[in-house]
């Protein structure tokens, strides 16, 4: 019978960890049937000579909720070999939600996610109101990925319980209401539950999200919800704070994962700010603590710093100075002309003094972005390029002998479209490596959709390939395309993904082992109402497969989207 597709003469990294062999790969119905030296006739030939044959990405923790109405590429993920990706993180999701709630949840998710009101309100055709109506919704929305979803807190709660959500412990009523919901979610689908409780996570008021109103009670009895189904995955945004606060968040979280009986995941990052600065293994000795105790625990790493990103074309720290919003407020071309001026530099200069200095709180990318403190210029680099060694705003300054600003100003004008990175943690690459290292941290974290124009993480799958894998020779290319799909894969429950084996999904990435490797980021004003947000594509690529449809070739859309929704083990055709 022949083939809907056949990648010839490719190199086999099947995601299993196992080295490389040279196979063609048979396609037909969305799913891989044969591995070998193929004879058979094929609709479609991709010619893979020199080129890698792997598993397609997979990305667990993304915020894609709302960018899924609009953008069916699934960006910027689709640009660096992801094919499936999880969506509702941290307790954020979009639904369930009452009609009335909508705006409310949209002001919400700019607040904490940075995802424009205008462009959720203008691209997003509500027609849900449950968990299973909006799976339903994205079950109907083109897509270029495949997109697996959880039931999130805050969302939960404001369906549940109204405004009080807000203030108030759940009541008795209030909590079989949330477990009604929790379960009836995971058996339409949903891979879990997610919560947070990260104190950078507030609403468009100031006040902590719905989520952290809710004490540990209430946890215990929802992610019990799915402990009674023996089905689903508890996800939480957690406490890096540091000091006692997070030393009880890491104890309550413990007791969750002994008597649910689920696994639980949750960011595991390196810190230092914050009261009580966390080193690499903080959380990884406690996640294997835990699991020596009988708690099933997962770290969701990333493979480089998480960073405020700032530049002339988006944010940049001194924007809210008196002298700078003056300047800010001029189209482009007229604020490069006035940033060229010695008299105007000279005031931006002596603005910055006053700044706010910097406390011990620890800012996430939103309030280091929206309300800054002065820059630490040792920890403010321009991206010159995508490694990571690039000199900080401060070296330049005393190379120069100019001040910070000056040199800050300088790169914008050579270059408006330049970048700068202030790392929030994971800030030194030794600490991402002992995170990376940990037999059970996961790859993920890329938080696609969310802080679209303050932070940049879409681009760790590539970073993880060009950075570690090919400069640093941390990892062999098996080891970390094996982080990349089948860990995801397992972790996240998706049977028949990550790996390159006859009956699984067609979910392929084809690419240059040389060449693979992230660009530098661009602000670009795509999303509905013309609202600016980051985009970072990738070299090296050569096509994606989803479902066995060719999705992206070269970096560009085919406009062909076969993405599905995965669905957790209760649902699960
Ligand atoms: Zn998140």
């Amino acid at each position: 019978m022949a083939l809907d597709l056949l990648i010839k003469n490719g190199t086999v990294v099947d995601g299993s960890g196992m080295p490389r062999y040279r196979a063609d790969v048979g396609v037909r119905g969305g799913k891989i049937v044969e591995i070998g030296r193929i004879r058979a006739v094929a609709e479609r030939v991709i010619d893979a000579d020199g080129l890698v044959v792997a598993p397609g990405f997979i990305d667990g923790h993304t915020h894609m909720d709302a960018q899924i109405a609009w953008d069916p590429l699934g960006s910027c993920s689709c640009w660096h070999g992801v094919t499936s990706v999880v969506m509702g993180n941290c307790g954020f999701a979009l639904a369930p939600c009452k009609p009335a709630d909508r705006e409310w949840f949209a002001r919400c998710l700019t607040a904490v996610e940075d995802i424009p009101t205008e462009a959720m309100l203008a691209g997003i055709d509500w027609n849900w109101e449950s968990f299973p109506e909006y799976l339903a919704n994205v079950e109907r929305l083109p897509k270029g990925l495949n997109y697996g979803m959880y039931i999130g807190h805050s969302a939960l709660r404001m369906y549940a319980m109204g405004r009080r959500a807000l203030e108030e412990r759940a009541n008795e009523d209030d909590l079989r209401a949330m477990e009604a919901a929790v379960a009836e979610a995971i058996r339409a689908g949903a891979l879990g539950f997610s919560s947070s409780r990260a104190t950078t996570h507030v609403t468009p008021d100031g006040t902590p999200v719905a989520s952290r109103i809710a004490d540990w009670h209430e946890i215990d009895r929802l992610v019990g919800a799915m402990g009674e189904l023996d089905a689903g995955i508890f996800q939480i945004g957690p406490d890096i704070s540091g000091g006692e606060a997070q030393r009880l968040f890491y104890e309550r979280l413990r007791r969750v994962a002994l008597e649910s009986g689920r696994p639980i995941m949750f960011g595991t990052l390196a810190t230092k700010q914050g009261v009580d600065p966390n080193p690499w293994d903080y959380s990884t000795r406690y996640i294997d603590e835990t699991v020596a105790l009988g708690g099933r625990m997962y770290g969701q790493g990333t493979t480089r710093s998480i960073n405020a990103v700032f530049s002339l074309k988006s944010y940049l720290p001194f924007d809210g100075l008196p002298a700078w919003k003056e300047i800010r407020a001029l189209p482009l071309a007229e604020q490069k002309h006035r940033l060229a001026d010695p008299e105007v530099r000279r005031r931006l200069v002596a603005d910055e003094a006053k700044m706010k200095p910097k406390s011990s709180e620890l800012q996430g990318g939103g309030a280091a972005t929206t309300d800054p403190r002065r820059p630490d210029y040792a920890n403010l680099f321009p991206m010159l390029d995508v490694d990571w060694d690039d000199p900080s705003v401060a070296d330049l300054a005393r190379r120069q002998n100019k001040h910070p600003i000056e040199i800050i100003i300088d790169l914008c004008l050579e270059n408006d479209n330049r970048v700068f990175v202030q790392p929030l943690v994971n800030e030194s690459p030794e600490d991402v490596l002992g995170i990376l290292k940990h037999a059970r941290t996961l790859a993920t974290f890329s938080d696609s959709g969310a802080h679209v124009c303050q932070e940049m993480g879409s681009s760790l799958q590539t970073h993880l390939l060009s950075y570690w894998v090919r400069k640093r020779q941390q990892f062999t290319l098996e080891e970390a395309v094996r982080m990349l799909t089948f860990d995801n894969a397992s972790a996240w429950e998706l049977p028949g993904r990550g790996l390159v084996r006859t009956g699984y999904a067609a979910d392929l990435v084809v690419f240059e082992e040389e060449r693979i490797r992230p660009r530098l980021p661009t602000v670009e004003q795509d999303l509905p109402g013309g609202a600016r947000r980051l985009v970072q594509k990738a070299d090296g690529i050569a096509a994606t497969i989803v479902n066995g449809v060719v999705a992206m070739e070269n970096g560009q859309s085919t406009g062909q989207y076969a993405g599905q929704v995965l669905k957790g083990r209760l649902a699960a055709s």
